[in-house]
């Protein structure tokens, strides 16, 4: 039987405001002490007031002015009611049936073609602190408790594992370039639940919810691993659970971990202590708009229409550092030559050693044959240690490059006596043995040589 599988995502993004969603408490919670960024509210003393964070409710708006969501004109926070060790006032403020924005679009690339991921909503609550286990002991850190806490939540409509993870990477450098978030899954910044659902038919599936994982790698490998599990099950005549499963990253396996038979009753109510929001009187929207930087998608178009290949103009937009240094390299030299030298000589540690400036002046010497590509790789080992540009290097070091016909006319007269043999075998057909020439000459000029004009001489030498 054919089966068609239906995900949709659920991401939670810390974003890195520097205070928490409804304190003045500071929001950088990695590197501080366990349970030294707290405070009454926070903690969730009884008589406290939350006052809700502008800044945390701008980025959200301005994801979804990036995500192309439509703005709420009235919005409020919820309490969601639950109990667990890591939630002290025992609910979440979050938001319930008015979210900040609803609707929106992810475009992702895949081997099939384009697609449009859209999105149900985004609203923004406060994440819970976290539980450390060791041993038989359970500690609890509430730093991480209040930090804002934005939802992003897919339509039922990602076709298979791998688009989930696309759709993931895709969000990520997004969040990125917005700076609303690190969005390291690895540190918890952007955290992913998954529902899966398989059907032969069109309606859709029992979905099962899938938790825990905390990289894209993780997420494509459970995926694929539930993919398989519901379709065994189902060609086996059973039914699929509805339930909520763990994933166990060294089984390389889910496993069962709660039944969601009966929706959980969170007994929402409007936050009290909170007024609601016109939000699309908060902010200039028309201000926050222009302040949405060129996304990675069309950084990709523009320079593939720039003639870079796909794959490279995807490593170049993947990373916005990359792609804003691709950007200045670009505008002033060859951006065939820039992304060739940024993705395979610089790469992004490179980025920071050598200002765009100095590979600008370095691509410039190879254009007008100043150097070869060859002696240029060595003049950028250099400007990384010396921090000099590539004028003064070749200058220090005479590796201009020779182009002059006479000078290296001589040289190859040299090298063509010294190798008669070859010579006469290039001239009996063996063509091949050309470059052997050439690499003898480029030794004899410590590659300073200009290729092509090596190349033309021994031509007309040895014809
Ligand atoms: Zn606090």
């Amino acid at each position: 039987m054919n089966f068609k599988t239906t995900i949709g995502l659920e991401i939670h993004v810390q974003l890195k405001t520097k205070s928490k969603m409804f304190c003045g408490c500071n929001n950088n919670a990695e590197e501080a002490q366990p349970n030294t960024l707290v405070c009454p509210v926070c903690l969730g003393l009884p008589g406290t007031l939350p006052v809700a964070n502008k800044q945390a409710i701008e980025w959200t708006v301005k994801t979804g002015l990036a995500l192309n969501s439509k703005i709420a004109e009235f919005s409020k926070f919820d309490r969601k009611h639950y109990f667990y060790p890591d939630l002290p006032k025992g609910y979440q403020v979050s938001q319930f049936d008015l979210p900040f924005l609803v609707d929106g679009e992810v475009k992702i690339e895949t081997e099939n073609g384009d697609r449009t991921i859209h999105l149900t909503r985004i609203h923004l609550e406060e994440d819970a602190g976290k539980l450390i286990h060791s041993g038989n002991d359970s500690l609890v850190d509430l730093n991480r408790a209040g930090t804002p806490l934005m939802e992003i939540v897919t339509e039922p409509e990602i076709a298979s594992p791998t688009e989930a993870k696309l759709f993931l990477q895709e969000l990520r450098s997004i969040l990125r370039y917005l700076n609303v978030s690190d969005a390291d899954m690895e540190k918890g910044h952007m955290r992913a639940d998954a529902n899966i659902s398989l059907s032969s038919t069109n309606e859709l599936g029992v979905p099962v919810e899938i938790k825990n994982m905390n990289s894209f790698r993780m997420i494509e490998r459970a995926l694929s691993y539930e993919e398989k599990r519901q379709v065994e099950e189902l060609e086996a005549g059973r039914k699929i659970a509805k339930e909520t499963r763990g994933w166990d990253d060294v089984k390389g396996e889910t496993y069962s971990q709660r039944s969601k038979e009966f929706a959980q009753d969170y007994r929402y109510f409007p936050e009290p202590d909170l007024p609601p929001f016109e939000v699309h009187k908060m902010f200039d929207l028309d201000k926050l708009k222009t302040e949405v930087p060129e996304l990675p998608s069309e950084k990709r178009a523009k320079y593939q229409e720039m003639g870079i290949s796909k794959q490279d103009s995807e490593i170049l937009a993947l990373d916005q550092d990359m792609a804003k240094y691709f950007d200045a390299v670009s505008g002033q030299v060859s951006p065939k030559l820039a992304a060739n030298w940024i993705i395979n000589e610089l790469k992004i540690d490179g980025l920071k050693k050598v200002e765009a400036e100095k590979l600008i002046g370095l691509i410039a010497l190879i254009e007008d044959n100043t150097i070869s590509g060859k002696i240029a790789k060595d003049v950028l080992i250099d400007m990384i240690e010396t921090g000099k540009n590539a004028q003064k290097i070749i200058e220090e070091k005479g590796l201009k490059q020779i182009g002059d016909e006479s000078e290296i006319a001589k040289i190859v007269d040299q090298v063509i006596s010294e190798n008669s043999e070859i010579v006469a075998s290039i001239k009996a057909g063996k063509t091949a043995a050309i470059s052997f020439l050439v690499g003898q000459i480029m030794k004899e000029t410590k590659g300073q040589a200009n290729p092509g004009v090596v190349n033309k001489i021994l031509e007309e030498k040895i014809k």
